[in-house]
């Protein structure tokens, strides 16, 4: 039989089903019957930790260093440091994931950095080619982007944000904005492309979806060492952190490759917790530390937990939200960019006109292409939010066409092709369903929730075991969103279990 006309008006229609099928199916889908299925062949623990990686692994490092070795991490990845992941294909070096120390000295990964001789001090701002420049090629006003640097660093001061607690913070910026702009220098016809331009600097340092959606009060919360902006790095890629904690903790006390995708918390009749693997592993244990983050969280909860979490801790759940930003990395043999200036590149864009084709519309969400540090011949362009959802439905092909092109366009230089191309994905990656940062909603705050603590409350069964706690940047109150904050969240949470033992 050919195929006649309505069955061609059909056939996308089939197509949307079976990519539907495809994207519905989890690695989980294979896990079926409930506790009495697995309690048979279950191994017994004190501790299981769901997730290696950061907080899962300072949390099994305290664990070890305080005699409870009976534990185990149960990484659903096949490499431990989840998002933190360095990428290396022969001496380049890009980080997928984390890539700085904020704060300076007083962050404790400085500390462990620099005493391991890993720590690499930022280039400062005058070692660098620094351009200014819109989306068509001309000459921008740098006047606007001292405007949009002020209003970020004005919207971080307390006595300013306390202004907008029970608003989004992005309500401070375009406040701020409005009233910085007109100070003599900035040029009227650049104003909205500077505030566009300032709304992708926030999504980016902030790590928000959406710059009105934030809660001001949960923005207040997070705390500064002081000059996050100072951005050292880990010399050798930060997986050397992972590394790091990795080697205190012996290798049969970690499984990679093995989704946790039930946890039985109220079926034992000793109080215990059950918990199962995509692998067909179940693991008896008095305490189970989920590491997962809030992406990951939200989508799964109800599959993952037997009986549901509790409704107040499912409605706290669903009041974050984390960001989503990817990264693009672009290599050349030699830097293209130094035939105007020997330094590294660093190129703020404008957008005056969006007139790029729909498809390359993701494009609007990048503000900056700069070099990488300590890797000369490559370049490296965030994408956030609703772009970056964007750019991860394109393949790399198109992605890698498309910023080659603007590069073009926006430089009016020769670009030839690169000979290195990588993306991330962060929302496609079912483990995670994000990036750094997770905040409060304006709605999520308005609904009650005032701080992330309640996230990180254990939650007891009805046998009074607090059988389920919690790590994860998401529930650390004051340093969400970071590496830092995540390994103080492990290291927190196992003091809570040994202090329950
Ligand atoms: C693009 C990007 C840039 C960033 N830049 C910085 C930066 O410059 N500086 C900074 O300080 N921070 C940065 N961050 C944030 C930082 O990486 C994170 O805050 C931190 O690594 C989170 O650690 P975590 O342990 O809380 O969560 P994760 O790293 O997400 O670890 C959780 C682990 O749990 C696993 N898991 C999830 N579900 C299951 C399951 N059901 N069964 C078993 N395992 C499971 C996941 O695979 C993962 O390995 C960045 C993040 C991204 C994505």
């Amino acid at each position: 039989m050919g195929l006649g006309l309505p069955s061609l008006f059909l056939l996308p229609l089939l197509l949307g089903v079976l990519f539907w099928i495809a994207e519905a199916a989890h690695p989980c889908d294979v896990i079926t019957g409930g506790y009495s299925n697995w309690i048979g062949s279950a191994i017994n623990k004190d501790v299981v930790i769901v997730g290696g990686g950061i907080s899962g692994l300072s949390a099994m490092k305290k664990l070890l260093e305080e005699q409870v070795t009976n534990a185990v991490i149960l990484e659903a990845q096949d490499y431990l440091g989840g998002r933190v992941k360095t990428y290396r294909q022969g001496s380049i070096l890009v980080e997928d994931g984390a890539e700085w120390i904020h704060g300076g000295s007083r962050n404790p990964l400085y500390q462990l950095a620099n005493s391991l001789g890993m720590l690499t001090q930022p280039l400062a701002d005058s070692a660098y080619d620094w351009r200014v420049k819109t989306s068509t090629g001309t000459q921008a006003s740098e006047a606007g982007y001292n405007v949009a640097e002020q209003v970020f660093f004005e919207c971080e001061k307390g006595s300013v944000i306390q202004n907008y607690y029970n608003t989004a913070i992005g309500q401070c910026y375009k406040d701020k904005f409005g009233s910085f702009y007109n100070n003599g220098k900035t040029l009227a016809g650049e104003k909205s492309a500077w505030l566009h331009y300032l709304n992708m600097f926030v999504l980016r340092d902030v790590g928000l979806n959406d710059w009105m959606k934030e809660s001001g009060r949960d923005f207040d919360q997070f705390t500064s060492f002081g000059g996050e902006d100072k951005l050292n790095q880990w010399s050798q890629g930060y997986d050397a952190l992972t590394n790091n904690l990795k080697s205190s903790i012996p290798q049969d006390k970690i499984k990679l490759s093995t989704p946790v995708c039930k946890i039985f918390w109220e079926s034992d009749p000793n109080g215990k917790a059950l918990v199962v693997t995509s692998t067909k592993e179940a693991y008896l244990t008095d305490y189970v530390l989920v590491t997962a983050s809030i992406g990951h969280l939200q989508e799964r909860h109800l599959q993952l937990f037997d009986p549901p979490l509790p409704a107040s801790y499912q409605n706290n759940l669903n009041r974050l939200e984390l960001g989503l930003a990817d990264k693009i990395h672009l290599g050349w043999s030699s830097p293209w960019w130094k035939a105007l200036n020997p330094k590294p590149l660093d190129m703020q864009v404008i957008f005056k006109v969006f007139d790029l084709p729909t498809e390359e519309s993701w494009l609007y969400g990048v503000m900056e292409v700069m070099g990488v540090h300590q890797q000369l011949n490559l370049l490296q362009a965030f994408v956030n939010g609703d772009y970056a959802q964007k750019m991860e439905n394109l393949s790399d092909d198109d992605v890698k066409r498309h910023i080659l092109k603007f590069l073009r366009r926006v430089t009016g230089q020769t670009v030839p092709e690169p000979t290195f191309f990588r993306r991330s994905q962060w929302g496609k990656n079912v483990w995670v369903r994000g990036s750094y940062s997770s905040y409060i909603t304006v709605s999520g705050d308005q609904a009650g929730l005032k701080s992330r603590n309640p996230l990180s409350v254990p939650i007891t069964n009805s046998y009074g075991n607090k059988v389920i706690h919690w790590a994860g940047e998401h529930t650390n109150g004051t340093r969400y969103g970071t590496v830092d904050g995540a390994l103080g969240s492990g290291t927190r949470a196992a003091v809570r279990i040994i202090n329950d033992m």
